[in-house]
């Protein structure tokens, strides 16, 4: 079992916690914006992470191993069943 914890910008988030993840970095024209280059993690409190590029592939690996298919984990490579 994958755990379903990730530390992010020295915060231990559960990762269903996370709604989405940005894709590109934040960039909102502000002069005196401090998120500008990070990546937005969104939470489903209703408050954000920013985080930078690596951390980011970070969540987003957790994240896909968390929701990905159950069925590769166990027996790799092995058909499905129907
Ligand atoms: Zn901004």
């Amino acid at each position: 079992m994958h755990k379903p914890l990730i530390k992010i910008d020295d915060k231990h988030v559960p990762l269903y916690r996370i709604v989405w993840v940005a894709d590109l970095p934040h960039f909102c024209g502000e002069e005196d914006c401090v998120r500008e280059g990070y990546y937005e993690v969104r939470l489903d409190v209703d408050d954000s992470i920013w985080t930078h590029h690596a951390d980011r592939d970070r969540v987003i690996e957790a994240l896909n191993q968390w929701c990905g298919d159950p069925r590769e984990d166990g027996d790799m490579g092995g058909e499905p069943e129907f």
